[in-house]
């Protein structure tokens, strides 16, 4: 769509009226071929890959609340692909290639900015497991860059870098393509370009059962009536064991909250994504001037969107002891989301034990980087019923056959996000 100077003035000024919508808003109809289940990130991008790279469309996303007001719209925006792990690599940076495209894809300004994701090293044992991580990455043909400590505190002057400094810095790992995208424009670009395709996009429509006939599903029981369709995916993050035991399938997946915070908003101070695995912190700056800062899990199983306060306390004296400068700053806002933790900090991108059950889930802290293969590949997964080569070790069934993604700790955990 095409604005001029005088249309955005006019629109500017009209008090929102003459609007055009994003999106419809239908009601829902009897029958559909495919469901989606949960209207964040992933959901809206499977419906739209289904359509748009499957021709399919007799489409639905069912949300229970809004548009991205799950993870999609709390996360802390960072995109990276700084895996060691053949699987994790592979598809991560299939990821990143595709938020490379994305705004064009969708005609809709993604911001993605690859401001560069800097892991800090802070110990000679952080150090092996950084130049391997680097070197596996570099062999998969991923950008991945070492630091010295002097190259960092050139760059980064509001770091402490001394030797005496609380969790002494001697290096870092910098992914340069890596950095972040815009959370809710992503939700809002797939949404108008899934519904410009004929998706139904269905908010305030709870999914309250999962009806299965002869070990196939059949529909969903909603809170908007039943819905038939012969292929449901679900796309529902901390609420996947929820939506899975409807359908009689147990996943080795807890809930876990998941906080982030931002101070008041300065002047352009930190151009890059900082994280310390051993700190437990990472940090970056908003496009509007807010540092946006998280930490680790509040350690207790939760299905409620707010946290509590040991966490926050521990990301600020995490932050003061990197960036001492910034404990000047006042924190304006936390939050906290429902986060899906798997045993093996790994996804699950597949086809589950009941006929035509599909799900993507178990993205633990950092699922929002995954959003466009996700959507990609559980598309794929859907349309021929068989998982494409980049999410096929991603099934439910390695929790029992031992074959687990493991990054030891590294992936999810001490990278950050
Ligand atoms: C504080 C925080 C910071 C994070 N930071 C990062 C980061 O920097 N980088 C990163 O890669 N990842 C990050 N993550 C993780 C990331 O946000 C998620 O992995 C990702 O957004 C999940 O997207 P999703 O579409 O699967 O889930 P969601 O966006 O949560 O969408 C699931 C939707 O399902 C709906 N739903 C649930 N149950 C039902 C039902 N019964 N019927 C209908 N709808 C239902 C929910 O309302 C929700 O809208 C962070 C997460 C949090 C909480």
């Amino acid at each position: 769509m095409k604005y001029s100077i005088f249309s955005l003035a006019r629109n500017a000024l009209s008090g929102h009226r003459r609007w055009p919508r994003a999106w419809r808003s239908p009601a829902p109809a009897k029958r559909y071929d495919a469901l989606i289940v949960g209207g964040g990130g992933h959901g809206l991008a499977t419906a739209y890959y289904l359509a748009r790279r499957h021709g399919m469309r007799r489409v639905a996303v069912l949300e229970k609340g809004w548009l991205g007001g799950g993870n999609t719209g709390r996360n802390t925006t960072i995109v990276r692909s700084n895996y060691h792990l053949d699987a994790n690599a592979h598809f991560y940076e299939f990821s990143l290639k595709l938020w490379e495209g994305l705004a064009r894809e969708l005609n809709y300004n993604v911001m993605y900015s690859a401001r560069g994701v800097l892991n800090l090293v802070h110990s000679p044992a952080d150090m092996d497991a950084a130049m391997r991580r680097g070197n596996a990455m570099r062999l998969n043909g991923i950008d991945a860059r070492f630091l010295s400590r002097d190259e960092i505190a050139r760059w980064m002057p509001n770091l402490d870098c001394s030797p005496s400094a609380r969790f002494p810095i001697v290096g870092g790992l910098l992914q340069p393509r890596g950095g972040t995208v815009r959370h809710d424009a992503v939700a809002w670009g797939y949404a108008r370009a899934a519904d410009a395709l004929g998706v139904d996009i269905i908010q305030q429509c709870e999914v309250t059962g999962i009806r299965v006939d002869g070990g196939a599903v059949a529909g969903v029981e909603t809170t908007r009536g039943y819905i038939a369709a012969p292929r449901v995916g679900l796309a529902v993050a901390g609420h996947t064991t929820q939506l899975a035991a409807m359908a009689g399938v147990a996943m080795p997946i807890e809930s876990h909250v998941l906080q982030a915070m931002v101070t008041e908003p300065v002047k352009p101070i930190l151009d890059t994504v900082v994280t310390s695995g051993a700190v437990h912190f990472y940090i970056s700056q908003s496009d509007r001037g807010e540092l946006v800062m998280g930490g680790d899990l509040d350690f207790y199983n939760s299905f409620a969107q707010r946290g509590n306060l040991p966490i926050i306390e521990h990301v600020a004296a995490a932050c003061t002891s990197l960036f001492p400068s910034f404990g000047r700053l006042k924190v304006m806002r936390t939050w906290g989301g429902v986060v899906d933790m798997t045993m093996d900090g790994s996804p699950i991108i597949a086809k589950l034990p009941v006929d035509g059950l599909y799900m993507t889930g178990g993205w633990c802290y950092g699922g929002f980087k995954a959003t466009p293969a996700s959507g990609w590949l559980l598309a794929h997964t859907m349309a021929y019923d068989t998982p494409h080569e980049l999410n096929a070790a991603f099934t439910l069934e390695r929790f029992a056959q031992g074959r687990m993604i493991d990054e030891k700790g590294a992936g999810p955990y001490a990278w950050a996000h």
